[in-house]
């Protein structure tokens, strides 16, 4: 069953993060989305994508949710190659999403990985 839908998580550590509560090196944030680099980097470009509201997963998606997923999705392109990705063919990105425990998400609001840059990458 799909918990309900908060603004903002107390617990959260990305909520926290885009409360400024929890240093964080952003990349990029208007009204609705925050974007920041990964602590723990695979590749020597990670950034990752955060709606500001507290949306727990990719599971609790659905369609009022399909313009801010889309806003997402359109930015990064832009945003990795401000980052430091090489242009597509020869460099590009990889973009993903862990979902629940059997997707391997650890942080609990939903959040985009935007990797990229020369191979080989830690991992990925
Ligand atoms: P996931 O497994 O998709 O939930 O990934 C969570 C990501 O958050 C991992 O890649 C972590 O390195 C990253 N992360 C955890 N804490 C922080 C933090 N304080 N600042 C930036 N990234 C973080
Ligand atoms: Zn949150």
């Amino acid at each position: 069953m799909k918990e309900e839908i908060v603004q903002h998580a107390p617990d959260c550590l990305f909520c926290r993060i885009v409360a400024g509560k929890i240093p964080s090196r952003i990349v990029y944030q208007d009204e609705e989305l925050f974007v920041f680099h990964d602590i723990h980097p695979w590749a020597p470009v990670h950034f990752l994508m955060i709606p500001k509201v507290h949306i727990p997963s990719m599971a609790h998606v659905g369609v009022e949710h399909a313009g801010l997923l889309g806003r997402m999705m359109a930015l990064a392109p832009r945003l990795a190659l401000q980052e430091g990705c090489n242009p597509y063919p020869g460099g590009g990105f990889r973009i993903l999403s862990n979902t629940g425990a059997e997707g391997g998400q650890e942080v609990h609001h939903l959040h985009i990985h935007v990797m990229g840059g020369p191979r080989p990458w830690l991992k990925g």
